[in-house]
């Protein structure tokens, strides 16, 4: 479904992605954990283009998503043409995002009627079908400001959801949430793996990692160290800095 081919990525001198290939599949989910500043958040922004890597490409359902090809010369896509990939692959932030002058239904329907084109009354519908699947249906007319940290980010997951999206991306969804409110993120993150939903989550809940990821990948200073299952990747113990982090982590 989704492929990285040799992406490197600079700010300035500074080289924060070396030379990433990645490769999943559809069904997958995997998790990328890894220390702060290790190029986690810059990796997940390529997927979707909010950042463009210096070189190396990326195919989306063995499409590129970041070229095409006019007269056998390749191009940067650019504005609209990234839409598409957008409305496929949707994103949730640590910092959930929602527009705070609309409700909660109208932030999940923004996307429907002026991206997809949706009729009102459809968008409507899913909306408040993909607000029952959050547990928030009752909390369809209220404002993102009288919503909790856990439930503003259950709306950003149905916001995310309304585009229809063969992949979605997390990042950090549960680092800016009190701890008693990590569980309600994290279960309909849940819900959405039991669905079959492709997903590519930065987290450091480690728990939830080991459960429900089919991979896990460690990132650190710009690189991927180590890409195995769960189990391999808890077993092992031979990386001195994978230790190091799931040290300072539990
Ligand atoms: P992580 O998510 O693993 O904490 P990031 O991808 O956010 O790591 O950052 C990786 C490195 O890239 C860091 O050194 C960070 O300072 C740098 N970086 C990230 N975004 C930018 C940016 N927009 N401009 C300059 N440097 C950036
Ligand atoms: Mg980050």
């Amino acid at each position: 479904m989704l492929k990285t081919l040799h992406i490197n990525k600079y700010f300035g001198e500074d080289h924060v992605l070396k030379d990433i290939n990645f490769e999943m599949d559809a069904g997958e989910i995997v998790v990328i954990v890894g220390p702060s500043g290790s190029g986690k958040s810059t990796f997940l922004r390529t997927m979707n283009v909010l950042e463009r890597p210096t070189s190396g490409d990326i195919l989306f359902m063995d499409e590129s998503i970041l070229y095409k090809k006019i007269n056998e010369k390749k191009v940067h896509k650019k504005g609209k043409e990234l839409t598409p990939t957008r409305t496929e692959i949707g994103m949730v932030f640590q910092s959930f995002n929602l527009f705070p002058h609309k409700t909660v239904l109208q932030n999940v329907v923004e996307g429907p009627l002026f991206v997809r084109k949706y009729e009102k009354e459809q968008a409507t519908k899913e909306g408040e079908s993909l607000l029952e699947k959050v547990g928030l249906l009752e909390k369809k007319n209220q404002y993102p400001d009288a919503l909790s940290g856990g439930q503003q980010q259950r709306v950003a997951i149905a916001r995310a959801l309304a585009m229809n999206p063969k992949l979605m991306l997390f990042d950090e969804p549960t680092s800016a949430l009190d701890p008693e409110l990590i569980g309600e993120v994290l279960n309909v993150i849940k819900k959405l793996a039991k669905e079959g939903m492709t997903m590519v989550i930065v987290t450091h809940e480690m728990n939830f990692a080991r459960n429900l990821a089919d991979r896990i990948i460690f990132m650190d200073q710009g690189k991927i160290v180590r890409n195995a299952s769960p189990k391999e990747f808890f077993n092992s113990t031979e990386n001195k800095r994978i230790n190091q982090f799931l040290a300072n982590i539990d």
